[in-house]
């Protein structure tokens, strides 16, 4: 029988057992950026927060179907366009692309769906029509609002009053909402801004409609997971489910998970600040995969407090891991305790803070070897470090000895290893060990350290 996962429902504030609207199946929906400017490394905490629940669920056999959207219309995009004197279409696309080639240099996998608002105005207009016809928003000047007194639930995810929502909140006073918690669903348009036609006059979408329309179109009505990063509670998802539970019956999404946000160097990371690192930048100074480890090692619902330092300590560490791994004498250690124990971890909320620390402790005491550490190949993928040993393949402790022969060798192995003659590849490693290095076999390929290491 399958083990059950418990994952912590920012809905209900409790750790449940997780059960699929359709067994086996799983929809997931995470907000993904507003491409008005470069991607940071908050996006980069939740793209591989939910990278890495994506791939682990597939792993324990789950099809997953994981939609991630792209924000392409919005206020802060047409502000950027206006002042650069752009068209805000362009603007958008630009960091659309340069989020894309982000999340690929991160090594997270590709949502099957990544939607855009622009192309999803049909969608937006039709579900902002039944919304009113149900008597949950209302039209003003050309502008339409959600109507929260309406929705008597309105306050369930973020857990709070209206008043404090009001009081905590910096809302704006506006003469024409009934409440002024009341938000936008369609904006009538002004000078310089992208439009569209409607039921109400020219305009454009509000913010948080189209995760509502978004979601339906791929997942359904009622799907399973819904994700995003904490500051995203109130207003956004509180406002998703508002708009989406007014006219459907049931939960919008039966589970909510939220990562934590980011400092740097203790303090918050903002714009404000002026201390926000970009994805880009980071990727110059720091390998991949010891972003994803330096992510993965703390909960996913914990503030992470960012810093060169700590991501130097994670280097040391992993370097310490690889030589110790290298220095070990290969023996068949079987390692299935090791599969066990990381499975548990992520069977209970995701853990890979857990899972990451009981990889280090088996490779501390010795127990993974160069013959062994193919077992390990489920947790490097599903963590997203496969090959994290080739990180420092170049350093110089490596570098004085002539590793031309080796190379030489290994080529020939390789060839006999596609010709499944196995004699001859078992002769190459003999000879290789005779020669003072030992041959490691990866996936992708053969690696080799000197016999002292
Ligand atoms: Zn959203």
């Amino acid at each position: 029988m399958k083990k059950d996962i418990h994952l912590y429902n920012s809905l209900t504030n409790s750790k449940e057992i997780f059960k699929p609207l359709v067994p086996g199946n799983v929809g997931i929906y995470v907000c993904g950026p507003t491409v008005y400017s470069s991607s940071h490394m908050g996006h980069a905490r939740s793209a591989i927060v939910f990278d890495v629940i994506v791939r682990f669920l597939r792993q324990i056999g789950f099809k997953v179907n994981y939609v991630k959207n792209f924000t392409d219309i919005d206020d802060k995009i047409i502000e950027k366009a206006n002042e650069l004197n752009q068209k805000s279409e362009d603007i958008a696309n630009k960091y659309k692309q340069e989020y894309i080639e982000d999340m690929k240099n991160l090594g997270c996998i590709s949502p099957d769906h990544e939607p855009c608002v622009s192309q999803n105005i049909n969608g937006i207009i039709d579900l902002i029509k039944e919304i009113i016809d149900k008597d949950f928003a209302y039209e003003i000047n050309g502008d339409v609002y959600f109507q929260i007194d309406k929705f008597k639930e309105y306050g369930k995810l973020s857990n709070q009053s209206t008043d404090s929502m009001i009081e905590n909140n910096r809302i704006e006073f506006n003469p024409n909402k009934k409440n002024p918690l009341d938000f936008a669903l369609w904006k009538k348009v002004k000078n310089n801004e992208p439009s569209w036609e409607s039921p109400w006059g020219n305009g454009r979408p509000g913010w948080h409609i189209e995760c509502s329309v978004m979601s339906c179109k791929h997942l359904g009505k009622n799907f399973d997971i819904h994700g995003g990063g904490r500051d995203l509670i109130f207003p956004h998802h509180e406002n998703e489910i508002a708009q989406s539970e007014c006219i459907n019956s049931g939960n919008f999404a039966n589970y909510w998970i939220h990562n934590g946000l980011i400092n740097i160097n203790k303090e918050k990371m903002s714009k404000s600040l002026g201390n926000m690192i970009n994805i880009k930048d980071a990727l110059t100074r720091w390998h991949p995969i010891l972003i994803r480890i330096f992510f993965l090692s703390h909960h996913y619902r914990t503030p992470v407090d960012l810093s060169e330092e700590k991501l130097i300590e994670i280097e040391k560490s992993l370097k310490k891991a690889k030589n110790k791994i290298m220095l070990s004498k290969p023996k068949s250690i079987d390692l299935t305790d090791f599969n066990n124990l990381w499975m548990e971890a992520m069977h209970d909320d995701f853990n890979t803070a857990k899972a990451i620390g009981i990889f280090f402790k088996y490779i501390n005491d010795g127990k993974i070897n160069p013959s062994n550490i193919d077992q390990v190949k489920i947790f490097e993928q599903v963590m997203g470090i496969t090959n994290w040993t080739s990180i420092f393949e170049h350093d110089s402790e490596t570098s004085n000895i002539d590793s031309s022969f080796i190379n030489n060798l290994i080529s020939k192995r390789n060839e006999a290893r596609k010709n499944k003659n196995w004699e001859l590849a078992d002769e190459l490693r003999n000879e290789a060990e005779q020669k003072g290095f030992i041959l490691i076999d990866e996936k992708e390929q053969t690696l080799w350290k000197t016999k002292d290491r």
